[in-house]
């Protein structure tokens, strides 16, 4: 009855949705208060009031027939104007709209991103661990995953595996910084190693390669802390960005591509970019959310929300002797498995009504991944059965 195509996927859909209804069972059963879901990646910090305004102020003060209507595939100028300009303010670079293209959130935008450059049987690199809808994106194109390694304790890239795993059939390198599942940012110095590995590729295999950097975390990122905006240190760069994080608007779907003037044959693979949005039905993205970005632009959720989460989730995992990255953005923490399979220990953990996410699911046993888009009660309430977990596996 169903694509081919589809029929391995369908099994992949599961271990973070499971977790979830599991815990929706759950919450029947022992009360919301007792349950610790840490499984879903569902921003929790409050949506900013400015957000609201704005749409109402849009709905009063617009012509609905121009507002609800169709637009260029790249979305409206004004707005991608506005979103151009504060990236120059926040990161000196030096964008205008017509290296901004609206999209459906970054899932859409790295669908974009991959319908307009990858060929079939052309290879993506990604670091594991990484967001496994990757594979689902990639394969969308008929293109292969290869997975780079990263090192077990920093989860910062291991370059020289990296470098060797480049080869004739690679287009695109795919990085995630803040980085679900683990929380890491990768330093401007590692930014600069990778763009030079990449340099030095394209020069001799004679082909451009890509470098794809998927940002919906970037605005989550705790203390001084900076994320290097990375099209200034490689020039085949392409940005996926998304307001789901940075706003707490996940179901609104909106986000934007960054193609910059500096690409090889900019205004060609742009012009594609905008095509390939209409391509894969996606058409334009949600003008009212267009609308209220161009409002909004420089508006954030309350980074101390989760910053709060986050100390305490990581005391008092640490208090208990687990083991851990400190996080220093997104809302995922990513903790080694006491036992060698991380199931057993989500299943043990699951005795105490804590719910996390095996690190398999993220292409990396023998971890697990919590997520801290909780409200702070549950990371406090929780502990009492982290405890009572770091003490069945004697820590
Ligand atoms: N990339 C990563 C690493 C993610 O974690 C997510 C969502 O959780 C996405 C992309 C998709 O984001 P969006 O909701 O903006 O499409």
């Amino acid at each position: 009855m169903i694509a081919d195509k589809m029929k391995p996927l369908m099994g992949n859909n599961s271990a973070i949705r499971t977790m979830f209804e599991e815990g929706d069972k759950m919450r029947a059963e022992y009360g919301p208060e007792n349950v610790y879901d840490f499984s879903l990646g569902n921003p929790d910090a409050p949506v900013p009031a400015e957000v609201k305004q704005s749409i109402i102020d849009i709905l009063n003060e617009e012509d609905p027939t121009a507002l609800h209507g169709y637009m260029s595939n790249a979305g409206f100028e004004d707005v991608r104007e506005a979103i151009a300009q504060s990236l120059n303010r926040r990161f000196g670079t030096a964008f205008d709209h017509g290296n901004i293209l609206m999209t459906v959130g970054a899932a859409s935008g790295l669908n974009v991103a991959l319908k307009t450059i990858l060929n079939p049987g052309e290879e993506v690199i990604v670091f594991a661990p990484y967001f496994l809808e990757y594979n689902w994106y990639v394969n969308n194109y008929d293109g292969k995953v290869v997975q780079a390694p990263t090192d077990q304790e920093t989860f910062y890239p291991d370059l020289e595996a990296f470098e060797k795993l480049i080869g004739d059939k690679t287009r695109v390198v795919l990085i995630n910084t803040p980085n679900n599942p683990t929380g890491v940012i990768y330093s401007e110095e590692t930014i600069r190693q990778i763009a030079d590995i990449l340099e030095r590729k394209q020069k001799e295999l004679g082909r451009t390669i890509f470098l794809i950097s998927d940002e919906p975390y970037r605005e989550l990122a705790y203390g001084d802390v900076e994320v290097p905006y990375v099209t200034k240190y490689y020039d085949n760069t392409i940005v996926a960005y998304s307001y789901s994080k940075s706003l707490s608007l996940p179901g609104e779907r909106i986000g934007y591509l960054v193609i910059p003037s500096e690409l090889e044959e900019s205004q060609l693979v742009f012009d594609t970019a905008s095509n390939a949005n209409r391509i894969i039905g996606c058409v334009n993205a949600p003008s009212l959310q267009q609308k209220m970005i161009a409002r909004c632009v420089d508006v954030k959720v309350d980074l101390d929300y989760y910053d709060k989460n986050r100390t305490a989730l990581y005391e008092g995992l640490k208090d208990c002797g687990f083991d851990c990255v400190k996080p220093e953005g997104a809302f995922y923490m990513f903790l080694k498995s006491p036992v060698a399979d991380e199931n057993e220990f989500c299943a043990e953990a699951k005795k105490h009504n804590i719910l996390m996410v095996p690190g398999s699911a993220f292409a990396c046993p023998g971890y697990v991944r919590l997520a801290y888009c909780t409200s702070y009660d549950t990371i406090v309430n929780s502990m009492d059965g982290f405890r009572r977990l770091a003490d069945h596996y004697g820590l």
